[in-house]
């Protein structure tokens, strides 16, 4: 998988959820079925096998809605640590830049 570092990846086109229900991820405050909701959200990214990509991509935009799994609440508590995937690979790669 190739990675773009404009911010629009490649990872997209084999995202577990793209002909899901978007109402899923993206639940309203005070809807009912939130609970449920959220549940089948979660159970869509577990199996989605770009979930890493996905997480680090709404950790970095400051996406809203359940983005790898998560929730942009919890996103904000895992923004304080977060190391981009970008930054990582490259280290692995040993470029200096990042060393
Ligand atoms: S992790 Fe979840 S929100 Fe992200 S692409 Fe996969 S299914 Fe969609």
């Amino acid at each position: 998988m190739e990675e773009n570092l404009s911010g629009v990846d490649d990872w997209i086109a084999e995202a577990a959820c793209r002909n899901q229900n978007t109402a899923n991820f993206f639940i309203l405050r005070g809807d009912p079925q939130q609970r449920a909701k959220r549940i089948e959200a979660y159970a869509v990214c577990k199996v989605c096998p770009v979930q890493r990509e996905c997480l680090d991509y709404a950790v970095i935009n400051h996406e809203l809605g359940i983005w790898g799994g998560t929730t942009d609440r919890e996103r904000r508590i895992i923004r304080r640590n977060w190391t981009p995937l970008s930054e990582k690979r490259a280290k692995l790669k040993g470029y200096s830049q990042f060393a």
